[in-house]
Order: C-alpha cells, then structure tokens, then sequence
C-alpha cells in the first residue's frame, strides 16, 4: 500500500490535505485509495487486490458486495430518504421488531443512533437514569467508543488524551490469563469486593462479553454469569458492549450468547448493517423500557433510526439468516481456529492465538517465557511504527490486510469467508510473522 506521499495518487493526496485521519499523527497518515469491493476482497486504486482477514474495523461482516442490502438502501433512499424520528417508519418498527427476536432472552426496546460510540453514550445514559445512581464500571482492556461518555468508560490508552472524561467512571481488571498477573475468575471477585466498597453507587457494569479491539479475550464460561449476579447483588446493572462481538463473529448471534447471559442493557452497531450504513442500537429488558412509560427519556438525535439505515440493518439480519452467515461463521470460525494454531506453533514470536469463531486474536511476544509484549500499551499513542505494524505491513505485502492493535493482530473476517481464502490468508500471515520472529530478544 503506499507509504510515502510522493507516491500518493490525486485522490490520496487530497485526502490527505483537506481530511483528518482517525488516531494518528497528521504527518503519518498516508491513506490508500479503494475503490470496490467484492465478497472478502477489495481493490485499490492501483489494481492491487486484496483478501480482508478483518472485515476493515471488525465490521464488514457481510462481506463488500451484500446486494440485498445495496438494493434495500437505494429503495429506501428512494421512496423517502428521512422522516425525523417522531414519525414512524415501516423500516424502523420492523427492525425494532426483528432486533427483539434475535436479541437474547426479553430484551426488546431499541433506542437507534448512529454509530458505537452513541449506542453506548445511549446506554450510560439509561442507566443512570434507570437507577438513579451514577457509576459506571468498566475494564483497562476494553473500548467503548471515542465520544466523551464512551470514552471515559473505556480502559485502553484512547482514553488518556480524553481525560479526567466524564466523572463517576471506575476501571477494574480484566479476565486476561496471557499478561495478567490475576486468573480471570480472580479478577472477578475483586470487581465483587470493588463494588462492595463503592457502596450503593454504581449504576452498571460495563463490558465487552468478548473483548475486542484489546486483543480478543474470551473469558472462562463461568466468567459472564457470574458478572451478571455480582453486579445485581450491587444493585447494578450489566451492560453488554456487542459492537464488536455482535452479529455472528463468535458462531452466535451474539457474544452474551455464548455464555448465555441476558444482559439488561445490549448494544450493537458494526454488524447490524454489516457496515453498509451507520447504526447504532442500544435495547433494553421490559422493566427498564416501562421505567421510560413515566419518566422522560431524556435523549435522541436528528438522525435516530434514520430509514435509509435501518432498511440497510433490516436487510443485513435478512442476509445473515438467508445465507446462514452465523453457521457458517461457526463452521469456518472451527477451521480458522485450527488454521491459526497451527501457524502459532511455528512462529516463536507468537505468544497466544485465541477467540472464538470468526473472531481471533494473535498476541506477539518478544520472550515467550516472560510474557513480553512487542510494544508497550503506550506504542499506539506514541509516534511511528510498532512490530506489529510491520507485520501488518508484510502481510499487505503479501496481499492480505489485517488490523492490529497494541501487540496483537485481529482476525475478523467478513463471515462470507471460504475455506480457501482462510488457507490464502494464513499463508500470507506465515510470511509476514518472520518479521516479528525476526526481532525477538535473544
Ligand atoms: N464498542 C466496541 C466494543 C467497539 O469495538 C467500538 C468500535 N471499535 C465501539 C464501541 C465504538 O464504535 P464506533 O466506532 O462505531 O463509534
């Protein structure tokens, strides 16, 4: 991909100038022209075709060329692009009405927005108010968005340039056996005795069920449940972040499936229009919906439930239940795990392969025996390139893209993904992991 603005093309380099890039230095960004897509492939402005190992940011869960979805857009678009939220649409009823069916247990009332960040900004904000208390717990490993609340909720060194954030924020361990010096299910009895000490002030306990962009941590089984009954013995409530994990990147439909807990508060963006348009979700349980029957529900945007977007997520949950796109996530996730274990095993630089279905991280280490990650948590606030930039690179090289964060590569593929290409793409990342292999200490 090109990396040097000398080499930009017209396009590129108007980017460039009138447009700021997300998360980085102005300076380093040097974007790269797309333009299509098909399936889990895309092509660049210069012809270059490349397989997607990460569905761009863990969202294009449908693959690039959904035409179901395409064509959903456009008749929506057609027939009356925007109605403001105060009237109804078929397309948001519907989907309202589908998001109940396919959500886990009773939770059935969505408020829409626009994105992950609004979805979670929503649920804060239901919270709170649902509770009357204040507190919102969540992890160090975890992301929760880029706008004020969110971001004050999320652990990760995103959150830094955003502080002191919103108050009444709490940060807690997280279930991650690889670098931690606490077991998972320790880490959950210290947010029992966190919760313990705040006394009745927490209003939820925030969390990813699958930890995504902080390096895809599955937790023990019991993990989930047993969150769920520590936070209600708070008098909290829990909130479960699917923006990531939702929409059949685990082999279920979501993350709590997994480990079947209902949360009281779920919410959704990525996948829920398989990134064909911005949506955001945030639903809720009865009790909490009938609390808003007397109470004002102090909150909204122009563009909630926008028609044209939630045609686009009507659309993308037909797809995945048409093309049984969350079995097959399960089938290929299987293969996929395999596929990555085996490549593990060959590369001393990699310190852990882990996830679940269509959903994998690869942690690189610079000394297997302590643990040592390739590039502290700080490296992506810092300037320049990490190790595992430059593995992300070589597998560019090798026609395969693939999202990193921190020290870890993200493997989370649109779930149209073949058998073939999981081989195609493993074979590109064998190549591109000699890098790191490379640059271990002795
Ligand atoms: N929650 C989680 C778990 C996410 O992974 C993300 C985005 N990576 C967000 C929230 C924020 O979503 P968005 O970027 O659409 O605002």
């Amino acid at each position: 991909m090109a990396s040097e603005s000398s080499t930009l093309n017209d396009v590129e380099r108007t980017d460039k100038r009138y447009v700021f890039g997300t998360w980085s230095y102005q300076s380093e960004v040097s974007p790269t022209q797309v333009v299509s897509g098909d399936g889990a492939r895309f092509t660049t402005a210069d012809g270059e075709e490349y397989l997607d190992l990460s569905g761009q940011l863990m969202c294009s869960n449908l693959g690039h060329s959904a035409d179901r979805v395409a064509d959903a857009i456009a008749e929506q678009a057609s027939e009356g692009a925007y109605f403001a939220p105060g009237y109804a649409t078929e397309a948001r009823a519907k989907l309202g009405e589908k998001l109940a069916e396919v959500t886990p247990g009773d939770l059935s009332k969505t408020f829409f927005s626009t994105s992950g960040t609004e979805a979670v900004e929503a649920a804060i904000k239901i919270a709170r108010f649902y509770t009357g208390k204040q507190k919102i717990l969540s992890r160090y490993r975890s992301y929760h968005g880029a706008t004020y609340g969110s971001i004050s909720v999320t652990g990760d060194p995103r959150r830094l340039a955003a502080e002191p954030g919103i108050p009444g924020t709490i940060k807690a361990p997280d279930p991650y056996a690889y670098g931690s010096t606490l077991e998972p299910m320790e880490s959950i009895e210290y947010i029992d005795e966190m919760l313990e000490l705040e006394g009745d002030t927490v209003a939820a306990v925030l969390v990813e069920p699958i930890v995504g962009s902080n390096g895809i941590l599955v937790p023990p089984d019991e993990y989930l449940p047993r969150l769920k009954e520590i936070a209600h013995d708070h008098g909290a409530l829990l909130i479960c972040d699917e923006v990531m994990a939702g929409f059949g990147r685990t082999g279920e439909w979501f993350g709590c499936d997994v480990f079947d807990v209902t949360p009281d508060i779920m919410t959704m963006a990525k996948g829920l229009t398989g990134a064909y348009q911005p949506l955001g979700a945030t639903i809720v349980t009865p009790e909490i919906a009938d609390h808003f029957e007397e109470n004002m529900f102090c909150h909204g945007h122009t563009y909630a439930g926008h028609p044209v977007a939630c045609a686009a997520g009507l659309a993308a949950i037909e797809t995945y239940e048409r093309e049984n796109l969350i079995e097959r996530a399960r089938e290929t996730g299987a293969y996929l795990g395999d596929r990555l274990e085996e490549l593990g095993a060959d590369h001393p630089s990699v310190g852990e392969v882990r996830g679940i279905g269509m959903f994998r991280g690869i942690e690189l280490t610079k000394s297997p025996t302590e643990r040592v990650p390739f590039g502290h948590r700080e490296d992506k606030v810092s300037k320049g390139t990490t190790v595992v930039d430059e593995v992300a690179a070589r597998a560019a090289d090798e026609g395969v893209y693939v999202a990193n964060m921190i020290n870890t590569l993200i493997i989370a593929p649109p779930l149209v993904l073949t058998t073939e290409e999981v081989d195609e793409g493993v074979d590109a990342l064998d190549i591109a992991l000699e890098h790191a292999d490379g640059a271990m200490e002795d």
